[in-house]
């Protein structure tokens, strides 16, 4: 369907955002494995899987504004967000009850948690090849004769072995240096990603450390790789440094407004087609 577009985009619901943005579209897969649409949030850069088949269109590229965006490829957007919109400002002005705070201060992290899980992979594929570089290592040094030739794994007596003994050491000490070195880096990067995320998502919630506190021991318990990766005190420290940018294109928008013209709009219809 966008196969010749340019930017491929749709307008959609972003919960990070918390607010309608302009989503790019992405093919990923192989026709012979299955194809997936990804589409990235255009604000917070949030990947999440599109059904193209539910727009009316895609747009080939993005347009000026937001609006003309959703009114060309999901004009029905308002209608099938109103509630999460109306829950959204009821959340702004703290109207809403404990359950339902407690779940929506959970929501970012289970949206994020793929995020976190891609990357936990990418830090187990790091110490694996480093075991695997320093097996390789050993075998070869292990195997060194003294007539200064490698023999893979052929132990002839005690001497060669010593020798590739000592001189697995720096080996292996570089090996695991490495290691730790990529994985520090990889949780300092997830940790540079996902806290501007959790950030702005839970800034309308003003969330307390004492709340955070208890939704990390839940999350914990659930075993939420954000959680592992980011801490309370992390999170809370840049939400309040964040500025709330939430509901920003949805209220310039008005899109309670045009949800209720258009619930307006098919309830007279329904009354005038039942009437014939
Ligand atoms: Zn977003």
């Amino acid at each position: 369907m966008f196969k010749h577009a340019a930017k491929p985009c749709i307008a959609s619901y972003c919960v990070i955002c918390r607010d309608v943005q302009p989503f790019f579209l992405t093919r990923i897969g192989r026709p012979e494995t299955g194809v997936a649409v990804i589409g990235a949030c255009e604000s917070c850069g949030l990947r999440s899987i599109v059904s193209p088949e539910e727009f009316l269109e895609i747009s080939p590229t993005r347009p000026e504004s937001v609006r003309e965006l959703m009114e060309k490829t999901s004009p029905r957007l308002p209608l099938a967000i109103a509630d999460r919109v109306f829950f959204e400002k009821r959340l702004a002005v703290g109207e809403i009850d404990p359950p339902e705070r407690i779940q929506a201060l959970r929501e970012p992290f289970q949206v994020l948690s793929g995020m976190a899980t891609r990357d936990r992979w990418l830090a187990g594929a790091i110490i694996a090849s480093t075991f695997f570089g320093v097996v390789v290592m050993l075998g070869t040094l292990l195997a060194w004769d003294p007539q200064g030739k490698v023999h893979i794994l052929r132990y002839g007596s005690m001497g060669p072995l010593i020798k590739g003994g000592l001189l697995a050491i720096p080996a292996l000490a570089m090996f695991l240096t490495i290691g730790v070195y990529k994985t520090l880096k990889w949780r300092g990067r997830i940790r540079n990603k996902l806290i501007p995320l959790l950030a702005r998502s839970l800034r309308p919630l003003r969330p307390t450390l004492d709340e955070l506190d208890r939704t990390y021991v839940w999350l914990l318990t659930a075993s939420n790789p954000v959680a592992t990766a980011t801490t309370p005190d992390q999170v809370h420290e840049a939400v309040c440094r964040e500025p709330d940018r939430s509901l920003v294109n949805a209220d310039d928008m008005d899109i309670l407004g045009l949800a209720r013209e258009m619930h307006e709009r098919l309830t007279a219809q329904a009354e005038e087609h039942s009437r014939i």
